[in-house]
């Protein structure tokens, strides 16, 4: 043999001569070194232990060449890449070539777009490849009006129902699941205001924030400071003064003051303060314990939310962020979604 095929694969050093053919699917047999092949892949040793034939067929000539070439040098070009990353992954899985494996799986992960989705999601499924597998299914579900027009997912519906079904099933899960998620980070928002409620409410009735104040308190003529809260504080203070004077009240159907009637309730509810300033305290406290009764299920269930959303918010998330996700809560549903005013 001459000396291009005793060194076929970029490889500097000098080889013997080779003493095996590779055959492919088509083109001339390929000449290579057991050894070379052998000490590269266990399931190449295997076979040529066993002294059956070589062959890789349903491979395009070229990847095989490309596979051939990563068995001698360990290297693998961008434009191998490119033009056979998907052949390349089949083939390290099917002849455990682990150090190949690692490299089409980040080579495809940069290279997996809508067109070819499908068909490296199916790829990376056969091939046991989880992470480029999750890479896949995320860009499919966000993008999944064009892979649905794509040939690949044409294909897929003929030939693998299976996959699409599940692939339809997980998207639908997803979907449920990010509902959820949108639902409860809303749910918790919702209550982390009514529990800065309670607070400002408490720091009004008790130091007065801006022109509003405790009722035993004379408004000093230099006008109060706004609080740090003050978003939720000054629907609070229109509130209050609103209860203060209207005529209506809650009896006459007036929803501002249900409102204000319904944090002054809760309020009661979490209350522990024998000498508390808040208005109504203490004989909303009284009336509920001659009460008694199954009504207050729905209160203590809403006191103990507010009370362990303020908990885990205030042990799980840095102070800043927590504020800003506040005032985004309050800023998207507004306060007044609540029916405060
Ligand atoms: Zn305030
Ligand atoms: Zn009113
Ligand atoms: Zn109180």
């Amino acid at each position: 043999m001459d000396a291009t095929k005793t060194n076929p694969f970029r490889v500097t050093r000098v080889l013997p001569e080779p003493d095996l053919y590779l055959h492919t699917s088509r083109g001339k047999p390929i000449p290579v070194h057991a050894t070379i092949l052998a000490s590269a892949s266990t399931v190449l040793e295997n076979i040529i232990m066993s002294n059956r034939t070589v062959k890789i067929h349903g491979v395009p000539y070229d990847a095989v060449t490309a596979f051939l070439s990563f068995l001698y040098t360990s290297r693998c070009t961008e434009e191998e890449m490119d033009k056979y990353g998907m052949h390349l992954l089949a083939l390290s899985h099917v002849y455990l070539v682990p150090q190949l494996k690692r490299r089409c799986i980040k080579g495809l992960s940069q290279r997996v777009n809508t067109e070819n989705v499908v068909d490296v999601l199916q790829l990376a499924k056969m091939c046991d490849a989880p992470d480029l597998y999750v890479k896949c299914f995320k860009l499919l579900t966000d993008n999944f009006k064009e892979v649905e027009n794509t040939e690949g997912w044409r294909f897929l519906q003929h030939h693998d129902p299976r996959l699409e079904l599940d692939i339809l099933r997980l998207m639908d899960e997803h979907e449920s699941r990010k509902k959820k998620c949108r639902k409860q980070r809303e749910e918790e928002g919702l209550y982390m205001q009514l529990s800065e409620a309670m607070d400002c409410l408490e720091h009004i009735c008790t130091k007065g924030c801006t022109d509003v104040g405790p009722y035993d308190v004379e408004l000093s003529k230099e006008k109060r400071k706004p609080c740090s809260k003050f978003d939720t504080c000054q629907p609070i203070q229109v509130l209050i003064r609103h209860f203060a004077t209207c005529k209506k009240r809650v009896n006459g159907g007036c929803v501002r003051c249900k409102g204000m009637w319904q944090l002054f309730r809760l309020h009661s509810f979490i209350c522990q303060q024998d000498s508390c300033k808040v208005p109504l305290c203490r004989q909303i406290q009284l009336k509920m314990q001659q009460e008694n009764k199954k009504v207050d299920a729905k209160w203590k269930l809403l006191a103990r939310k507010v009370a362990s959303v303020k908990a885990m918010s205030s042990l799980s998330v840095p102070k800043r962020k927590r504020n800003e996700e506040i005032r985004d809560t309050i800023i998207k549903s507004g306060i007044r979604n609540f029916k405060l005013i």
